[in-house]
């Protein structure tokens, strides 16, 4: 099928093009691939008399005219045209509002075709707005009913599809799948999702593209998985830096250290994720690797999503890299120009060896001497292959992408087979875990009379809101600046330091304000989520969440994970005044478990369609994984398929295949 643009298309303009890129639809690709919401059967009209048993669905009728009256009168703002029709099983009431121009399209005496949704008033069923068809005009098909922004009509849309659907489509599977497994070609199959003749074929070519997603979401997985670039042979030893660290490994981290190091001598590019609970001591990890690449004589590059997280990086690790001669610096987007003109010079002439800063690193046209190791941390996807700018033609950086949301196991082994994921699944030794308690408003000055106690001690600890300013809208939603009101007359007569971070302040007040925080001049946080990611530090004990129900589990973990990093207890409260039930149970399992992986697997449980629990975060498509969940035994023998027959891919199904990773925004693992 030749690729068309969509403003090419006859009568799409500049405004109706907008619309349909809204949709996602810029080309007949995208524009036959957006299938229809729902469709309207038209095949045979429906006796009037059961018109009562499809009250709330649309149905298509065929009768005679017998009154058209006009009610409302001159003036009035409810002008009503109300059209009785009959045929020889009864008759109804078709009524439109404010349509008196109607009266010259209808005519008495005449039939007409309706096609539109039956209401009920308890006594009477009547239709309203129905589409009216003349009888000459009448065709029976059913007509596809599309999901369109304002802007755009059915006809539009219908007339895109019925320019391309006569095109030539060519098949994207391999033939052998195809006649094996008896699926509809991709052509036909198009053809019935937009104009479906039956539901034999409808259901028939439904099946083929969930055949073909499962399919394509396989062989993405098997494309990203098998990567056969060659990457740089490290093998050098830590226990110099190690003894620096100032701690013994946990078991789990030595076993991660261990995968790495063996990606590291394979000759081949490493692409491996780090995952490990909150706390479990990924960054250790990081800055050994770090430490090895450099020693080997690389570059070495560590990212993190925020500037706040990127300068904690840089003042825990620079110490340490300076101690035994390498040098570091620390790249970010808010740096001033000519200092930014000196640290990339610096880079590009390999004067530094570790780069620590936020995906200013990748989105600058940094260049490196010799780049080794890119490791990014904490949720954000960097698509790090395709925009590190290369220096070494054919040899790549090793990968290593950490997260603290965790892939759940049953997920991870669909996917992957535990391929090229490291685990730290333990705490370093003597953490004592966090006492979690869910309670409700009126609990609230009690648990902000115990954390005074906590502040005496010596403590430190957050207050988390959903919101940064009041707002109207959402009445019963704490925001941070009336939480900061209400601990300021709390604590009135007591000498307690309270300050207030959010996302929307500039990147130096943040800071400074982590800084302060830090070095125990601010004895309460009050923050929106922007504390979420990786903010370390091991004095903080507490924390309240406030309106607890409108943050999501991986969130509220990952929120809850800022405390309990010292050898003091730490509290979590969760406060929530939510009767819904979801949001009890999910409240209730934060309660009962501080396991990363178990809250994973339970969200996924609970969850319909939506986001599961960090898959988006790690690149993986949503849907497609859901979908592959729910059809696991298809998808497990398609896996067996793919396996088979992942060389018979035509030209047309590589394309296919391209655009579907790029598209899903799949993880490069
Ligand atoms: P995360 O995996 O969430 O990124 P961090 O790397 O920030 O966790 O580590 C959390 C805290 O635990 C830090 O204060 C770190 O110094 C400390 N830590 C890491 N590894 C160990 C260990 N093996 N023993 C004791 N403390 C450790
Ligand atoms: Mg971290």
């Amino acid at each position: 099928m030749m690729n068309k643009k969509i403003e090419e298309f006859r009568g799409i303009g500049d405004k109706k093009k907008k619309a349909f890129n809204k949709i996602g639809v810029y080309s007949s690709f995208d524009a036959i691939k957006y299938f229809p919401a729902t469709y309207m059967d038209m095949r045979k009209p429906i006796d009037i008399i059961k018109a009562k048993d499809y009250i709330d669905s649309d149905i298509l009728i065929r009768g005679k005219v017998k009154s058209i009256r006009k009610s409302g009168g001159y003036g009035s703002t409810k002008k009503l045209l109300t059209v009785y029709v009959c045929d020889d099983t009864g008759g109804i009431n078709i009524r439109f509002f404010h349509a008196s121009y109607l009266i010259g399209n209808l005519e008495k005496g005449c039939e007409y075709y309706f096609f539109g949704k039956v209401l009920s008033n308890g006594k009477q069923v009547s239709i309203n707005h129905p589409q009216i068809i003349d009888e000459k005009k009448y065709e029976p098909k059913i007509e596809p009913v599309y999901n369109l922004p304002k802007g755009l009509n059915q006809s539009d849309m219908r007339s895109v599809i019925n320019e391309i659907l006569p095109m030539e489509i060519n098949e994207i599977l391999p033939n052998v799948l195809m006649e094996k497994n008896r699926l509809m070609p991709y052509g036909r199959a198009l053809r019935e999702m937009h104009y479906p003749c039956d539901r034999e074929s409808y259901k028939a070519a439904r099946y083929r593209f969930l055949y073909q997603e499962l399919f394509f979401l396989q062989m993405a997985i098997e494309k990203v998985k098998t990567n056969d670039n060659k990457g740089f042979f490290i093998d050098e030893s830590d226990s110099e830096f190690v003894e620096k660290l100032g701690f013994s490994l946990t078991a789990g981290q030595k076993k991660a250290i261990c995968d790495i190091d063996k990606d590291f001598k394979s000759g081949k590019q490493m692409n491996r994720l780090l995952q490990g609970d909150v706390g479990s001591g990924k960054t250790a990890v990081a800055a050994i690797s770090l430490y090895k690449a450099i020693k080997a004589g690389y570059q070495g590059s560590l990212m993190a999503p925020t500037e706040i997280l990127a300068a904690q990086h840089y003042s825990y690790l620079k110490p340490i890299f300076q101690s035994l001669g390498m040098k570091c610096a620390l790249l970010t987007g808010k740096l001033k120009a000519n200092e930014k003109r000196r640290i990339l010079k610096e880079i590009s002439s390999g004067k530094v060896d570790a780069i620590l800063g936020t995906h200013a690193i990748i989105q600058e046209n940094v260049s490196f001497k010799n780049l080794g190791l890119v490791i990014t941390d904490e949720q954000h996807r960097f698509g790090v292959n395709q925009r590190i700018k290369m220096s070494n033609k054919g040899i790549y950086p090793h990968i290593l992408v950490m997260s603290a949301t965790p892939i759940p196991r049953t997920l991870s082994v669909i996917l992957y087979g535990d391929l090229s994921i490291s685990t730290i699944d333990m705490l370093p030794k003597g953490r004592k875990s966090i006492i979690s308690k869910r309670a409700s408003a009126k609990d609230r000055e009690n648990i902000y009379m115990l954390l005074r106690d906590e502040i005496k001690g010596g403590r430190q600890g957050y207050i988390v809101a959903p919101l940064i300013e009041e707002s109207e809208k959402l009445e019963h939603v704490k925001s941070v600046s009336e939480l900061k009101c209400e601990i300021e007359k709390m604590y009135e007569h007591e000498e307690i330091q309270s300050a207030v971070i959010h996302g929307g302040m500039k990147s130096e007040e943040k800071e400074q304000i982590m800084t302060d925080f830090l070095n125990k001049k601010i004895d309460v946080l009050i923050s929106t989520v922007v504390i979420e990611v990786g903010i370390n530090v091991p004095n903080a004990t507490f924390m309240v969440i406030e309106n607890a129900e409108r943050f999501g589990l991986a969130q509220l973990h990952q929120l809850r994970g800022r405390i309990g990093r010292g050898q003091h207890q730490s509290y979590c409260f969760f406060i929530s005044d939510s009767k819904g039930e979801i949001a009890r149970n999910r409240l209730r399992i934060m309660e009962e478990s501080s396991d990363g992986f178990y809250i994973a697997e339970k969200d996924l449980e609970m969850r319909g369609p939506g986001e599961i629990f960090g898959t988006r975060q790690h690149g993986i498509p949503d849907k497609t994984v859901l979908t592959a969940i729910r059809h696991i035994e298809l998808f497990n023998k398609i896996k067996e398929d793919t396996a088979k027959y992942k060389n018979e891919l035509t030209d047309e199904g590589k394309r296919y295949l391209t655009s579907f990773i790029r598209e899903q925004n799949m993880l490069s693992l």
